[in-house]
Formats: structure tokens, C-alpha cells, sequence
């Protein structure tokens, strides 16, 4: 093998090694623009990828466009370029034609597929992330795919993203993804747009969105998509910035993730750190703790063995804080052992602490998460000698 092949095969390796993936499609690639229609050869062919990935054991996410491309012509709305209510309408007649294509499609591997349809509010607002991370989580904990869409017909103008890119980086971020793929109509990102200046180069690896990326972003800029290249920059820059690589790949020929895989040309955007890290340094560094739980010794000793902390283990709670906010975690003698995201209110918290994690229904009338605070949601403090 050339050295710049065996090197393309290595960049392969960051899909083949990921944990979590999601995939953007776009919608150029799902609808055939003179028909209308699916492109079913196509379509299957992705689909058997997808089915590979999930037979290794990696979670897949699917974030697909094509909703309004596939609507509009079932409404008539065949000519031109359409109106926001025109769109909005499009895609309540596409989405549900989409989610049945994915449904039959992921089917025919048994591999159960979930809709699931978020507004920018749902990933930008903490209360409806949390819940839409949480729906997302227990969709892949049950071996589904998860083929999610933004909610086009409910969403307007001024709050709405419009562009799948984003939302898809959005999710990656939501669920700690560590590779992103968008699969378009290019196939990876160019120092300048290569249908106008012949000497524009694909670059194959970036470690930074530099001011100088999104400047040549801007001028390669085409119509293909509904963002070009703008959004894909936009979408690096949310994806790296949490532990996430992203590829910019053509999705054009069959089978487009086993190509990445074997080395196609493409362009890889590289994390420098893991979803679990930024994660982490973010619980203890980012968010101000809301309150504060003091441990007993055998808590204590389990969290530095990596636990998660259980009800039972926790003799003191202050402060005034709802689910999902940081607090402080400590020992007796007061000494900080950790930043956590707490599953329970404040009130919640001290009815259950001292109790098992199995009493938990019983005291508050419903069953909740079992830990106090999960460890991945636990960042440890570094502690003196
Ligand atoms: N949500 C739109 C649709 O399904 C696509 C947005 C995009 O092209 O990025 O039709």
C-alpha cells in the first residue's frame, strides 16, 4: 500500500474505533430531485452500512434531511423555491414518508428504529436537553436507531435551524458522540470552492476551525445544500469543541461509510480530547454548584473507585437545586471530592438520602434513577498529597 493510502485507511480507523456515531444525511442524496422519490439502491446501501456499524456493537444516530424535498411533491409544490409555511407544510407531508423509509428499511436488519423530532429550544433550553438526552440515551440503551429530524413544521423562522448540520452536531454534543460523519453531495472541505479555481485542495485533516478555515468556508461556499459549507464549519466547531470528530464526506456512490472506512478521500475534523473529558471539565469548571452533599467513608471510597453515588451513602444536603445542576460533593470533614450533576431536586434529595437506592419508588411516588449522581456525570477533584 502507498503511504498516502495506508495513511487514508488510518483516518478510517476513527469510524471503525467509534463508540457512538451519528450520521447527517442530506437531503440531495436521499431524494432524487427529478422524481421526488427515494433513491431506494442508494438508500439500502447506506442502510447495510449502518447495519454493520450496529453489528460491532456501535450506537448509531441517524439525523436525516429530506422531508421537504420528499413532500413537496405530494402536495403540488412541485416548481421553485418554497415559502417558510410552504416548507413547513412539505415536510408534515415528507417526514412521515421519510420515517416509514427508515422504519422498513433498518427493519429488514431487526434493528428497531425511534423518530425523533427536536426544535432548536430542545437542545439550546437545559430542561428539554436533558430530556431529550435522556429519551436519546434510552432509544440506544434498547439497541434502536434513533432517526431524528428537526421539527420543521412547528418551528419558525426566527427560531428554527434550518440546517441539519448544526442540529446534528448539536445531538453529537447531546449524546457524547465521538465521530460525527455528514454525508453530502461534496466530498470533504477545499481551500477555495473547486468548481470555480481549479488549484482549490481538499484538505483531509484539521485539528482547529481557524479564522482562516471559516473565511475559505465562506468562499466555497455553493448552493449545494441548504448551508454549504458554512454550516458544515459551523457544525466542526460545536463537534470539536465537544471531544467529537466530524467528516465531510460524499455520500454520492453506494456503500459511502464503508468508503470513509477504507479510505476515500475526505475531510476529517480531529478532536484533541474525548466527549468524556470535555464532559468532565465541564461539570467541575463551567457550571456554578447549586448546592452541596456531604458523603460518609464508604461513599467517599467508592467515588474515588470510579462509582457513582447512591443515596445511601450521602448524610447532608444544602442548598436549593433542581435536576441536572451541579453541586458540590464532600467528605465529613468537609474536603471537596467532586463536581456532579444531581438526578434529584433539592426536596427530593432529602427524602431519599440514608435510604437504598430500591426504596426510592416508594418514598417518592415514582421510580427514579438509582444513583444520586451517575459517574459520567462525576468529575473527581484533584486532591493534595
Ligand atoms: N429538515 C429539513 C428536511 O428534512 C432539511 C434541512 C437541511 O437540509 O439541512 O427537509
Amino acid at each position: 500500500m502507498s503511504e498516502t493510502a495506508s495513511n487514508a485507511s488510518m483516518t478510517g480507523e476513527r469510524l471503525r474505533q467509534a463508540r457512538r456515531i451519528v450520521v447527517k444525511i442530506g437531503s440531495a442524496l436521499l431524494v432524487d430531485p427529478e422524481t421526488g422519490r427515494l433513491d431506494d439502491l442508494w438508500f439500502a446501501s447506506l442502510v447495510d452500512d449502518i447495519a454493520a456499524l450496529r453489528a460491532r456493537g456501535q450506537d448509531v444516530l441517524v439525523v436525516s434531511s429530506g422531508a421537504i424535498a420528499l413532500g413537496r411533491g405530494h402536495l403540488g409544490l412541485k416548481e421553485g423555491s418554497l415559502r417558510l409555511e410552504q416548507s413547513q407544510a412539505a415536510a408534515a407531508a415528507g417526514q412521515i414518508r421519510l420515517a416509514h423509509a427508515w422504519q422498513e428499511a433498518l427493519g429488514r436488519h431487526d434493528i428497531p428504529v425511534a423518530q425523533v423530532l427536536l426544535t432548536f429550544g430542545d437542545t439550546e433550553q437545559r430542561k428539554r436537553y436533558l430530556n431529550a438526552r435522556g429519551t436519546l440515551e434510552t432509544l440506544l440503551k434498547l439497541n434502536s436507531v434513533p432517526v431524528i429530524n428537526e421539527n420543521d413544521t412547528v418551528a419558525t423562522e426566527e427560531i428554527r435551524y434550518g440546517d441539519n448540520d448544526r442540529l446534528a452536531a448539536r445531538v453529537a454534543q447531546m449524546v457524547s458522540a465521538d465521530c460525527l460523519v455528514l454525508l453530502s453531495d461534496v466530498d470533504g472541505f477545499y481551500t477555495a470552492d473547486p468548481t470555480i479555481f481549479s488549484e482549490a485542495e481538499m484538505m483531509t485533516e484539521i485539528m482547529e476551525v481557524t479564522p482562516d478555515i471559516e473565511i475559505m468556508a465562506d468562499e466555497s461556499a455553493t448552493d449545494l445544500g441548504s448551508g454549504g459549507m458554512i454550516t458544515k464549519i459551523a457544525a466542526a466547531k460545536i463537534a470539536l469543541r465537544a471531544g467529537c470528530h466530524m467528516v465531510i464526506a460524499s455520500g454520492r456512490n453506494p456503500h459511502p461509510l464503508q468508503a470513509i472506512e477504507s479510505g476515500a478521500p475526505c475531510s476529517w475534523f480531529v478532536a484533541d480530547r474525548s466527549p468524556a473529558r470535555v464532559r468532565k471539565q465541564w461539570i467541575a469548571g463551567t457550571l456554578k454548584p447549586r448546592g452541596e452533599l456531604v458523603v460518609d467513608d464508604g461513599a467517599a471510597a467508592a467515588l474515588s473507585d470510579g462509582k457513582s453515588l447512591l443515596p445511601a451513602g450521602v448524610v447532608q444536603v444544602a442548598g436549593d437545586f433542581q435536576r441536572g445542576d451541579a453541586v458540590i460533593v464532600r467528605d465529613r470533614e468537609g474536603r471537596e471530592l467532586a463536581h456532579g450533576l444531581i438526578a434529584y431536586s433539592a426536596g427530593e434529595a432529602r427524602r431519599i438520602i440514608g435510604r437504598r437506592s430500591s426504596d426510592i419508588a416508594a418514598i417518592l411516588g415514582y421510580q427514579g434513577r438509582d444513583e444520586l449522581i451517575h459517574r459520567n456525570d462525576l468529575a473527581m477533584s484533584l486532591r493534595g498529597p
